[in-house]
């Protein structure tokens, strides 16, 4: 088979080190990964001798794909389901999660996860980390293949064109202090070797196609759900394949917290520091009750925090102590959870609209160093979320560069939400203006997959979803 050629595009604005340059040439290899980047302007690095194909002029502001480190993709068809009055709490939403859940079936996991993926792509996500824990059919009897609904969600990824990094989680009781999982568990129930044995039938998916784009990854519910013991067993198993990631659902609740506290001596973050090697593998979802001593660990550490800010208003977590992980050089990322969000900038605004309002002040946190001198709060967001998604799901993505995924976002400049603005406040504009989406054209592994704002399959993606919702 021979391997597409290198396609060569010229951004009239493209985002490199976080800084907007004019005129940048990118060539794209066959492999879906980018061969070079360079700057005609002369401030870049120079081009590479040989035959360079003609570059196809694209106007308009390109900058790297967005990575959604936390889906739950069968989530996507609750939203809106259970939305009731009256002293509501993350506890209740979790109940008619599960009532949901006991009609799901693969066809409908796989319409749901398309649903979801198309609108993530032209929200500006190129990539997305599924933690997945629906593992079985209702009761909890495995499917033929064990590894079945997993495939599926893969499956509406390819489909879609985004990168997936598929986590399927370990989940096997049903809170700290009661061993057995509830019968509306079953379908969640994963010891570490059932883990391990999805994780390696999935194996054939990641060599598929090009560019990279199914990777897999470990998942551990949350330590309410997984004993000590087990944590212990599945640390051991994952040391054996030590360039996975690691996810957790980390204090999302102060319930946990409390119930960590009786249960095992120490808050959630505390205890996991203490009992597993945290390191750049690892990603803590949510971290929302969490000390100062517990924000320093982690970004010491060199793991990621995954915060789902629009998930974590709806299900009334608490607001994030962002400005403390950023004090301690601590690393950030963002998810879309349950998906009452799809968007980067939603999820980006409401992050930074629930530190407002918990402070009284505006853009209290601070820029990665490398945002340029007098970047706005939306552009420095965009930074710490491209660096820290990357670095969670360890995907070579999140920036314009030789090497990186070719995952490029392309924003209409004549968009009325970006009209007038440059260089300075451009991706401020995209952050903060709700004035429709002016995400244009979206490429993921060099393919491009949203053109002129429509997505190649969507209307057919659609009509499947509404038929299984
Ligand atoms: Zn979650």
């Amino acid at each position: 088979m021979t391997q597409p050629a290198t396609e060569s595009y010229r951004f009239e604005h493209a985002l490199i080190d976080g800084t907007w340059r004019g005129d940048v040439v990118v060539d794209v290899g066959g492999d879906g990964n980018i061969l070079r980047v360079s700057d005609p302007a002369g401030n870049g690095p120079p081009n590479a001798p040989g035959d360079q194909p003609s570059p196809r002029r694209i106007k308009g502001w390109a900058l790297p794909g967005l990575t959604n480190l936390h889906s739950h993709a069968f989530q996507r068809g609750l939203v809106g389901r259970a939305e009731k009055w009256g002293q509501d709490s993350f506890w209740r939403w979790r109940e008619v999660m599960y009532q949901y859940v006991s009609g799901l079936t693969p066809e409908a996991v796989e319409a749901i996860s398309a649903q979801l993926h198309v609108e993530l792509l032209k929200g500006g996500f190129t990539s997305v980390g599924e933690f997945h824990y629906l593992h079985h059919q209702v009761g909890g009897h495995p499917y033929d293949d064990p590894a079945e609904l997993g495939r599926r969600i893969i499956s509406a990824a390819r489909e879609t064109g985004i990168g997936i990094v598929h986590m399927p989680v370990v989940y096997h009781r049903a809170g700290f202090d009661r061993p057995q999982l509830d019968p509306a568990q079953a379908r969640f129930a994963m010891d570490v070797e059932g883990l391990a044995g999805h994780v390696a039938s999935l194996e054939v998916e990641e060599r598929q196609g090009r560019g990279g784009l199914v990777a897999l990854g470990w998942g551990i519910h949350s330590l309410r759900a997984c004993s000590e013991a087990e944590v212990a067993r599945a640390l051991a198993h994952f040391d054996s394949e030590p360039w996975r990631p690691i996810h957790i659902h980390v204090a999302e609740q102060t319930l946990e917290v409390e119930q960590c506290l009786e249960t095992r001596g120490a808050r959630p973050v505390d205890w996991l520091a203490d009992h597993v090697r945290l390191d750049r593998r690892w990603c803590l979802v949510h971290a929302t009750w969490t000390t100062e001593e517990e924000l320093t660990r982690i970004a010491e550490a060199g793991s990621t925090v995954g915060l789902c800010p629009a998930t974590e208003a709806n299900l009334g977590d608490g607001v994030f102590r962002l400005p403390r992980l950023l004090e301690a050089r601590g690393r950030f990322g963002v998810g879309t959870d349950s998906h009452v969000a799809t968007s980067a900038p939603s999820e980006l605004r409401l992050l930074e609209y629930g530190q407002r309002l918990r402070h009284a002040a505006r853009g209290v946190a601070t820029p990665p160093p490398e945002a340029p001198a007098g970047a706005g709060v939306g552009h420095g967001l965009i930074l710490h979320a491209l660096k820290g998604g990357a670095r969670a799901l360890g995907i070579q993505a999140g920036q314009l560069a030789a090497g990186m995924r070719a995952d490029i976002l392309v924003l209409d400049g004549d968009h009325p939400a970006l009209a007038g603005h440059g260089p300075d406040s451009v991706l401020d504009a995209w952050v903060f203006a709700d004035s429709g989406n002016p995400v244009r054209d979206v490429m993921v592994g060099g393919d491009w997959v949203v053109t002129e704002g429509r997505h190649r399959s969507e209307e057919q993606i659609a009509r499947r979803f509404r038929s299984h919702v």
